[in-house]
């Protein structure tokens, strides 16, 4: 894409969504296309939505976790540290899961350069795992050093979606990131799409919805926000390669505009499981390691070290360019019947089918800047109690839950 296109494309997105947008960029939804085809029918028709179960008892796991964001983008460069060749890759905001196999790929090109077979990672979260794998199948002996290792790193907390532009860079700093963050966007979404069909289902498409009182692209009331404003990158720049959204008529939702456009999943569990797995069979070693400052790049063997801190960047480098974004979720008993999910911008509140648990997430206010990891699980509860509402408000959609149960 021309770059003046891209910065037309920003600036009209910045007129279009309010700074204190009710969703999360996570969960923006994005316009119908206007160009008609032959399958538009079969796409905005309805479908039996299977009922989801949501009460607060039924919750199983609440979690809290803050998005690593800069306002220029991640920080995918080299440093000279001491004797250590370090190519720094943290800082991928509310995106990390959906860009990182292209930020790895970009980071194991600079530390190839280096000219060294044995590289370390340092961190085991999304990003050190995907960029420990290209780093394998670039040739590399890898070996990565982490205080955690999952399920008890911050990405495995995460909403579990295909978000590439997530508050990854403020609308500011867009023009000199967007073809990076294309390269690595493609690279990514290409690399998802071999998932699919995998045993345990670590990634997939389903549908989600748009819920809204008003019809889509209203104004908003501009509400003060600290946050910045952030570009439509996938919106500009991925339209070619994502599906379009439609406008759905009939539907059970009881409000009066719904949008549907599949999404790309992520079993985080599942997906974490197979990422592992693929590590330790091409001969990766993991060694629990917990870096205090800068100076403690010198105690590790290999020479050149890729950096994937995420938000423990901040300590580690003293880099305050990161800024801590909270965000906490809450998890229902898992519903394999369930194969859909939606957002609701006007009850601040979104679900998502995963297979290892209904993702249940609210928007809250506060979040950026805010690097609090104590759970508030009245929000959490609340949020559960306002999708119960909404559930007890769809119309039957003719969906037999006996049928779905029996066996085939
Ligand atoms: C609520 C929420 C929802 C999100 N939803 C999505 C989504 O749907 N899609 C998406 O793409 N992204 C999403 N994100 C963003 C995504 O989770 C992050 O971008 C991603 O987790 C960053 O991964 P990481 O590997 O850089 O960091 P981490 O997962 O934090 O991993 C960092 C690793 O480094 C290690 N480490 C840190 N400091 C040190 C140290 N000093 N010494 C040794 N080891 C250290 C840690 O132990 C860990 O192993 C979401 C984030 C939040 C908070």
């Amino acid at each position: 894409m021309q770059r003046r296109n891209f910065l037309k494309g920003a600036a009209a997105l910045l007129g279009a969504i309010p700074l204190n947008s009710a969703l999360s960029a996570e969960a923006a939804p994005v316009p119908a296309s206007s160009v008609p085809d032959a399958s538009a029918h079969l796409l905005s028709g309805s479908r039996a939505l299977a009922p989801i179960i949501a009460s607060p008892d039924r919750i199983i796991e609440m979690n809290v976790c803050t998005r690593p964001f800069r306002l220029q983008g991640p920080r995918i460069e080299s440093e000279r540290i001491g004797r250590r060749n370090v190519v720094h890759n943290y800082g991928h905001g509310g995106s990390g899961w959906s860009l990182s196999w292209g930020s790895g790929q970009i980071a194991v090109e600079m530390a190839k350069a280096h000219g060294r077979r044995e590289l370390a990672v340092i961190g085991c979260g999304a990003i050190g795992l995907t960029t420990a794998l290209v780093a394998q199948q670039a040739g590399l002996k890898v070996t990565i050093y982490a205080k955690e290792r999952p399920p008890y790193v911050s990405s495995h907390r995460a909403t579990g979606s295909f978000t590439p532009d997530s508050r990854i860079v403020s609308a500011q700093f867009a023009p000199d990131f967007a073809r990076q963050w294309e390269t690595m966007a493609r690279h990514s979404f290409r690399r998802f799409q071999s998932y699919l069909g995998v045993g345990g289902n670590p990634i997939e498409w389903r549908d989600m919805y748009s819920l809204s009182d008003v019809p889509f692209g209203s104004p908003r009331p501009a509400v003060y926000s600290p946050e910045p404003a952030y570009p439509g990158l996938e919106r500009e720049m991925l339209r070619d390669i994502t599906p379009r959204t439609v406008t759905v008529s009939s539907h059970p939702f009881p409000v009066p505009y719904v949008q549907r456009r599949p999404a790309l999943l992520f079993n985080i569990a599942e997906y974490t499981r197979l990422l592992m797995a693929e590590f330790f069979a091409n001969g990766g070693v993991i060694e629990t390691f917990e870096m205090q400052d800068k100076r403690d790049f010198a105690a590790i063997h290999e020479r050149t070290i890729i950096n994937c801190t995420g938000y423990g960047a901040r300590a580690l480098l003293a880099d305050d360019s990161i800024i801590p974004v909270r965000g906490q979720t809450a998890k229902l008993i898992p519903q394999p019947e369930v194969d859909y999910g939606f957002f609701y911008g006007g009850r601040r509140v979104s679900v998502y089918p995963r297979r290892d648990g209904l993702l249940v997430q609210a928007q809250a206010e506060g979040d950026f800047n805010n690097d609090s990891e104590a759970l508030d699980s009245e929000e959490s509860i609340s949020a559960v109690q306002r999708l119960g509402e909404i559930v007890a408000m769809m119309r039957s959609t003719g969906y037999n839950l006996d049928k779905a149960a029996s066996p085939e």
